[in-house]
Order: C-alpha cells, then sequence, then structure tokens
C-alpha cells in the first residue's frame, strides 16, 4: 500500500493556524491537501459584544472588497451596535434632554416666584 502520507502544497512546513490543510480526492483519484484559508469572524456589538446580524463574517481584505450596503444595516451606529445597545442610547440621551428641560423649568418657576413677592 504505497504513500498515504501526504505533503504540503506550499513551502510553508509546519502546523500553523494559516497553514490548516483538508484531504480531498482530485479527479484523478489520488489524494491530497486542500489548504484551508482562516475562518472570518463576525464583527460584535462594541457594547455589549453579540454578533451583529446582518453582517457576514469575512476576513479583513475580502470586507475591504464588498461594498458598504454589506457591512451595515440601515440605523444609527449600524454596522456598530446592536439594535437593543442603540435603543439603550436613544433611551438614555432623550432622559438625559428631558432632565435637563425640567431642571430649567423649575429654576423659572423659582424665579418668577422671587419676583412676583
Ligand atoms: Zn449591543
Amino acid at each position: 500500500m504505497p504513500g498515504n502520507r501526504l505533503t504540503y502544497r506550499r513551502r510553508q512546513p509546519y502546523n500553523t493556524v494559516s497553514n490548516k490543510v483538508r484531504v480531498v480526492r482530485t479527479p484523478g483519484g489520488e489524494h491530497r491537501y486542500l489548504h484551508i484559508k482562516k475562518r472570518g469572524t463576525s464583527p460584535k456589538c462594541g457594547d455589549c459584544g453579540v454578533k451583529l446580524p446582518g453582517i457576514p463574517a469575512l476576513r479583513p481584505r475580502e470586507y475591504a472588497q464588498i461594498s458598504r450596503p454589506k457591512k451595515t444595516v440601515q440605523r444609527a451606529y449600524g454596522g456598530s451596535r446592536c439594535a437593543n445597545c442603540v435603543r439603550d442610547r436613544v433611551v438614555r440621551a432623550f432622559l438625559i434632554e428631558e432632565q435637563k428641560i425640567v431642571k430649567k423649568v423649575m429654576k423659572e418657576a423659582e424665579k418668577k416666584q422671587k419676583g412676583g413677592r
């Protein structure tokens, strides 16, 4: 039974992360190593860390090669934060603004009371 051992088909001789292979059968019936590219990682939400839905997991170079609509969603903070975190941000900003208005109104009411006397 000659040769069930296979050789790498590239110059890199070590079993590293970037040098992973799969055994395939060629049309000629022989077994050969097929070099596999590293898997991409999907972008995560910058606040809570969930994988962002609607955005593919690619290698960095591949992100550079696809168009913008494929790596973002149509929302504020689209390709960067998940929907829940964006909602939290919007609500928080709204409440802070409301608090400011309340403070202002209270101050004015106080002033009016003082002026009336
Ligand atoms: Zn999030």
